[in-house]
């Protein structure tokens, strides 16, 4: 019988990791599995939730980061602690449906595959402008960089344990996962499922936060943005030398006195604007360079019930 490992990364869920559980434990009746709880620095009752869980049910492990480290960071640990030979990556608020769990397994058994991961077909529920962000976020990250995003695609996603151990290798510090997972290829099935919202709780993404977030993605997986300031610099250049040209012609020929300080201030505003941009995209990188280079952990662990040789080592 395969033994599969359920990584649930937790920030504030304190409604949501026992009715997790339950879900599980009535979807999963002939399979050995262990629940891992990622606990990512909440600030309410979370911690407690998942001891008590963890006491009253042996299935169930959690990790305890010292403080918040992000979703990408608790994915990591996870896929690090998990001691399965299937690995599923899940929300702990129920938007993943545990429904799927069964199929996923079934998929990734029989057929030739290495992960199995869940679509949503629809947005039901999200708002509008959040879903037209997300659109139009898959549609430029797929043109700018060699990689195709699906759109829809969440984190929820089964894999063999040969996946996890090549995601691990990927230690960068800038983790985008659903470019991560694109980028070590495998065979990948989709299944795809209606949006389901929250069970409870709130989610803890804003607008800034995911913009931010779409720009770790790109900056991660591209560097077209520095190209595209090469591409400006040229045409802007180009059409500078042309005008050279024809204001110099139009003095010699016709002694044409040059006018202009509204030309004058659109082009310095406008390139100087350009300039500033391009700076802030090179900056952009260089401050991710700059943090790669630090090669600080990726979590700290305070308190888990896991015992890994990796983690007695320090
Ligand atoms: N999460 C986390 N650390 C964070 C933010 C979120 O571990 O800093 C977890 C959260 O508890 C949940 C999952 O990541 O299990 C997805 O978060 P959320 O539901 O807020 O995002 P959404 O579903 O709205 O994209
Ligand atoms: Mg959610």
């Amino acid at each position: 019988m395969v033994f599969l490992s359920i990584v649930i990364p937790c920030f504030n869920e304190e409604e949501s990791v026992g009715i997790f559980l339950e879900e599980i434990q009535k979807t999963l009746t002939d399979c050995d599995y262990e629940i891992i709880y990622i606990n990512d620095g909440s600030t309410d009752n979370t911690l407690n939730k998942i001891k008590d869980l963890s006491n009253e049910n042996n299935n169930v492990k959690f990790i305890s980061f010292s403080r918040n480290f992000g979703k990408e960071a608790a994915i990591f640990a996870g896929l690090k602690f998990a001691k399965g030979d299937y690995i599923t990556l899940m929300d702990a608020d129920l938007q993943h449906p545990p429904s799927l769990l069964p199929q996923m397994l079934n998929t990734l058994q029989n057929e030739d595959c290495d992960i199995v991961a869940a679509r949503r077909v629809s947005r039901k529920g999200e708002p509008k402008l959040k879903s037209f962000f997300s659109h139009g976020f898959y549609k430029f990250f797929n043109r700018i960089s060699k990689m195709n995003l699906i759109d829809g695609a969440t984190d929820y996603r089964t894999m063999t344990r040969q996946v996890a151990d090549s995601i691990l290798e990927l230690n960068e510090y800038n983790r985008f996962s659903k470019g991560l997972f694109e980028w070590v290829g495998f065979e990948t099935r989709w299944i795809e499922y209606e949006n389901v919202e929250r069970a409870a709780g709130e989610t803890t993404w804003s607008f800034w936060g995911l913009l931010h977030y779409s720009v770790e993605g790109i900056v991660a997986f591209t560097t077209a943005p520095l190209s595209i300031s090469i591409l400006l610099g040229t045409v802007f250049s180009a059409i500078a030398f042309i005008y050279m040209i024809i204001i110099i012609v139009k003095y010699l020929l016709y002694s044409d006195p040059v006018q202009g300080f509204a030309t004058i201030m659109c082009a310095v505003l406008f390139l100087g604007g350009i300039q500033l941009l391009s700076i802030g995209a090179l900056g952009t990188y260089l401050g991710k360079t700059y943090k790669e280079t630090k090669n600080r952990p990726i979590f700290i662990v305070k308190e888990t019930n896991i015992e890994s040789e990796e983690y007695e080592a320090g």
